[in-house]
C-alpha cells in the first residue's frame, strides 16, 4: 500500500516532486513498470523508466531517505529537464511520460503505459463556406482546459473545450473542396478516456510576449461523470473520482508546486509540499480552486488526475 513522505528540495525540484507524489499515487503506473526488463535499456543512469521505478520503489520503502529521488532528478537533469531551474508541471508531466515511451524496449509495455494516460478524440471541422467536412483522430495525455479569469467550473471547461470552435483570421482551416483555407468550424468529442484522466487547467497565457498567471476560480467536484458533463446519456457512465491535485502559487516566472493526494484504505487526502505531509480535509483541497484575494501566495489547483471508477486497468476503455 502506497504510503506518503516528504521528499527534499533539490535545486528547485519542487515541480518533480510534486509529479512523483502524483506517479507514487498511481500504482497503476508502478505495476506496469515492474513488468518491463528495464536494465540494459542503454545507460542506467539515463532510462527514465529505470530511475523512476527505483524512485518509486524508494519512496515506498518502510524506512525511506527524503532525498531517494536523486537519481531520479540526475535522470531528468540528463535527459533536459535542467535542475535549478523552474519548470512547467505539465510539461514535465508529458516528458516524463514520452521518456518512458521512448526509452522502454518493451514497445507493447510502452504502449499499455501511454494507453493508461490517453484521451482519444475524433474532430470535424467543417468549411463555413461549402460545408465539406474533414474528420480528424487525435489523442492527448492530459486535457488541456482552457480557464477565464471569471469563476468557472471544471465541468464548464469542458464542455468548451468539446464545444464548437470557431476557425476563423490565421486559424482558417484549409478546405480540400475549395481549394483554399476557409473560415470554419471545429467539434471535438471523446472516444477513450482512460484510467487516468489527467486535466490540465491553462492557468498561463502569453499576452503581448509576457506570460501571466490566471489567478480566477475554477471549482473542480472531488467525482466527475463524463457521460453528465457532456450529456451523452446514450454512453455507458465514464464516472472518475478525483486523487491528486498539482497545485502552483506565485506567478507565472516565479513559483512553487505542491500536491494534494488520497492515499491508504481511509482515502484521506493529504498536502504533501516538498519534505512536509500534513492530513487535511476535502475543504482545504478546495482552497485550490483560485480567486483568492493574496494571489500569488495561495496556490490554486493546475493539474487534476482522476481515476476511472470500477473499471480494471486492462479493461478496454473504449465505447
Ligand atoms: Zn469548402
Amino acid at each position: 500500500m502506497h504510503s506518503t513522505g516528504g521528499l527534499l528540495n533539490l535545486d528547485l525540484s519542487c515541480c518533480a516532486n510534486a509529479l512523483l507524489q502524483t506517479f507514487s499515487a498511481t500504482p497503476e503506473l508502478l505495476d506496469h513498470l515492474e513488468k518491463a526488463d528495464l536494465c540494459g535499456d542503454g545507460e542506467e543512469s539515463c532510462n527514465v523508466p529505470l530511475q523512476l521505478r527505483k524512485a518509486l520503489h524508494a519512496m515506498n520503502a518502510d524506512v525511506r531517505s527524503s532525498g531517494c529521488h536523486r537519481d531520479f532528478l540526475r535522470c531528468l537533469h540528463r535527459n533536459g529537464i535542467c535542475r535549478s531551474v523552474q519548470h512547467d508541471a505539465d510539461e514535465v508531466f508529458h516528458s516524463t511520460l514520452n521518456f518512458i515511451h521512448q526509452q522502454m524496449r518493451d514497445r507493447a509495455l510502452a504502449q499499455e503505459i501511454r494507453d493508461l494516460y490517453t484521451i482519444g478524440m475524433k474532430g470535424k471541422i467543417e468549411c463555413s463556406a461549402c460545408t465539406h467536412c474533414t474528420d480528424l483522430s487525435s489523442y492527448v495525455l492530459s486535457l488541456p482546459l482552457a480557464v477565464q479569469e471569471c469563476p468557472d467550473s471544471l465541468e464548464n471547461c469542458v464542455r468548451r473545450f468539446f464545444g464548437r470552435e470557431d476557425l476563423s483570421d490565421g486559424d482558417r482551416f484549409y478546405c480540400e473542396r475549395c481549394g483554399e483555407k476557409q473560415p470554419s468550424s471545429q467539434t471535438f468529442r471523446p472516444v477513450s478516456l482512460p484510467q487516468i484522466l489527467t486535466i490540465h487547467l491553462k492557468r498561463f497565457r502569453n499576452v503581448r510576449g509576457f506570460t501571466e498567471k490566471l489567478h480566477g476560480t475554477v471549482s473542480f467536484p472531488p467525482t466527475l461523470d463524463f457521460t453528465d458533463v457532456l450529456q451523452m446519456s446514450d454512453q455507458v457512465p465514464w464516472q472518475y473520482e478525483l486523487y491528486a491535485v498539482v497545485a502552483h502559487a506565485g506567478t507565472a516566472t516565479f513559483g512553487h508546486y505542491t500536491t494534494y493526494i488520497r492515499y491508504g484504505e481511509s482515502q484521506a487526502w493529504c498536502h504533501v509540499d516538498d519534505m512536509h505531509v500534513r492530513r487535511v480535509q476535502w475543504e482545504d483541497v478546495k482552497s485550490t480552486f483560485g480567486g483568492h484575494r493574496c494571489r500569488f501566495m495561495c496556490a490554486t489547483a493546475y493539474m487534476l488526475l482522476y481515476r476511472r471508477r470500477g473499471v480494471s486497468s486492462t479493461e478496454k476503455n473504449n465505447i
